[in-house]
């Protein structure tokens, strides 16, 4: 089975390769990015709580992620695998994880911190299907629209630079240290996120492809 975590600093690409990998599979592609900007985008009261967080680039407290979480994890399309882009950030969310599911794999997305701040200061996303883009590596076909909708790109709110070093910061700190976790638990998969999407991509698919651990 593919019950599947993506770990991995802002800006390694775990979105745009989840993306992929979940299509490829057949599996439902969990971001807890996306569901919390969703629910902040309807203005829904757990939205309109973590709204301010994300800006910041901090953690939205654990109840409120898992609140999000826990319903898109028990429903049908992911009994049969998932993948989890984005979740645990900390230790205690991977504590709680553990009750609800196993893991088969985790994959650890690597890359230097200046390659990190160079993807995230020229990300521009679709506010609607959260394509991201990138300003020189991957451009819009039409500058300043989404290839999929034509909606009009956005740079996030936590792309911007003081929201950056706070994320980065919070990887280390707090997201970081669950690299050790899983690799005791010989579920852990480092991936050499430099290079192309493609380049990247094919480094995912083996990573998934070896052996179970
Ligand atoms: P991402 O799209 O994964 O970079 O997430 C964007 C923002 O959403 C983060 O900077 C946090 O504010 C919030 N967020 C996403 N996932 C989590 C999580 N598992 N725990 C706490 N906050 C999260």
């Amino acid at each position: 089975m593919h019950r599947i975590a993506f770990l991995g600093p802002p800006g390694a690409g775990k979105g745009t390769q989840a993306a992929e990998l979940a299509q490829a599979l057949r599996i439902p592609h969990l971001s807890t990015g996306d569901l919390l900007r969703g629910a902040v985008g309807a203005g829904s009261p757990l939205g309109r709580e973590a709204d301010g967080y994300m800006r910041a680039g901090k953690l939205v407290p654990d109840a409120l992620v898992l609140q999000i979480l826990a319903e898109r994890l028990a429903g049908a399309d992911a009994r049969a695998g998932f993948l989890l882009d984005g979740y645990p950030r900390n230790l205690a969310q991977a504590e709680t994880l553990a009750t609800l599911t196993p893991l088969d794999r985790v994959l650890s997305f690597e890359i230097p911190t200046d390659e990190l701040v160079r993807r995230l200061s020229g990300r521009r996303t679709c506010p609607v299907c959260q394509t991201a883009y990138h300003l020189v590596s991957k451009p819009p076909k039409v500058a300043g629209r989404c290839d999929r909708d034509g909606t009009e790109l956005i740079q996030r709110p936590d792309d911007r630079p003081e929201a950056i070093e706070v994320r980065l910061r919070v990887y280390a700190e707090q997201t970081a240290p669950l690299l050790d976790h899983y690799r005791r638990q010989g579920l852990l998969r480092a991936i050499d996120a430099t290079g192309t999407p493609a380049e990247v991509a094919g480094r995912v698919r083996r990573a998934v492809e070896s052996a179970p651990p």
